[in-house]
């Protein structure tokens, strides 16, 4: 139960019993003062100057009088190193979450995909046992073989792929990575909550990639707007197990993307933005005329200019 508690001086309850006297509960619990219920919280509090915040907006409702008195202390669960302003209370990591990640977006060749995962609370035990872990640890083969335990554990997930003719359209238009990148996770997390629909996830965790206000800037320009209880995090995918599933499902469909464009190109494509790549580029305009890269490769990366260097 997400709740935070403070222990306020006798006078302050009173203060904050004429605040609520609209939401005022009619049977305040024995050894209460009063109750309250708002907007997402349920306020108790107690002669002995304990109040409780519980509910989805605890701490927002208890830091309106957490603030009045500095040598009131807060108690959460305890905070993560990274924990800042956008950063979600720890206690989510640990309760049933949605959680997004991307992969491919340093990849010459290849789409970006983007997956977003919803774990309850009673399967992240199971999910840890499977090694479900940042899927930039783990080699292909165990990141297919990881995914699949995913899908049997009937896991809800979305994903969502930019494929290469339409990444280089955006680009041309003058899109940043950043900005396709929001669109992708912003698509994916819709996707998800419509899957999952009735069902609400409690909060939604990003693999941190842009500043929120960035992230808001670009939702802005495409007429989008913010979902509820998003949070941003760096390095997302050590905190939270959502992330972690999300990447491997991201990674499994950029591999399973890559397949099929080195199978419908006739040679193997590399992956990553190597010398190599620059190689496989320049047999591909070799064979088919440089206007087909634009349907393998995120064209504006430099390895298109150093291809040329490999072409006789
Ligand atoms: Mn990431």
């Amino acid at each position: 139960m997400s709740q935070t508690v403070l222990k306020l001086p006798t006078g302050q309850l009173y203060k904050m019993q004429s605040y609520y006297k609209a939401s005022l509960k009619g049977n305040p619990p024995p050894g209460a003062v009063f109750s309250a219920k708002v907007n997402g919280c349920s306020v108790t509090a107690y002669k002995s100057g304990k109040v409780l915040f519980q509910g989805p907006n605890h701490e927002q409702e208890s830091s309106k009088w957490g603030a009045a008195n500095p040598s009131v202390k807060k108690k959460t669960n305890k905070p993560s190193p990274t924990e800042s302003q956008h950063a979600p209370p720890s206690s989510l990591y640990t309760s049933s979450h949605a959680g997004s990640d991307e992969a491919g977006t340093g990849d010459y060749f290849g789409p970006i995909t983007v997956a977003c995962a919803y774990v309850r609370e009673d399967q992240i035990a199971g999910l840890k046992a499977a090694g479900v872990r940042d899927s930039k640890s783990l080699k292909d083969p165990q990141i297919e073989q990881i995914a699949r335990k995913i899908v049997q554990m009937e896991i809800p997930y979305s994903l969502v792929t930019l494929h290469n003719e339409k990444y280089n359209q955006w680009q041309k238009k003058g899109w940043s990575q950043g900005k396709m990148k929001t669109m992708l996770h912003h698509h994916a997390y819709n996707k998800l909550l419509q899957k999952m629909s009735p069902n609400q996830p409690e909060g939604w965790v990003i693999d941190q990639f842009a500043e929120r206000s960035i992230y808001e800037k670009h939702l802005r320009s495409e007429k989008a707007t913010l979902q509820d209880n998003v949070y941003f995090l760096k390095k997302a995918e050590s905190y939270s197990i959502a992330v972690a599933a999300a990447s491997i499902i991201a990674r499994t469909g950029f591999v399973r993307q890559m397949d099929k464009l080195s199978e419908h190109a006739g040679i193997y494509l590399p992956k990553g933005a190597s010398q190599k790549v620059d190689q496989a580029a320049a047999k591909l305009i070799e064979t088919k005329g440089s206007d087909c890269l634009e349907q393998y490769a995120k064209v504006h990366f430099a390895n298109t200019e150093k291809a040329y260097k490999w072409i006789k």
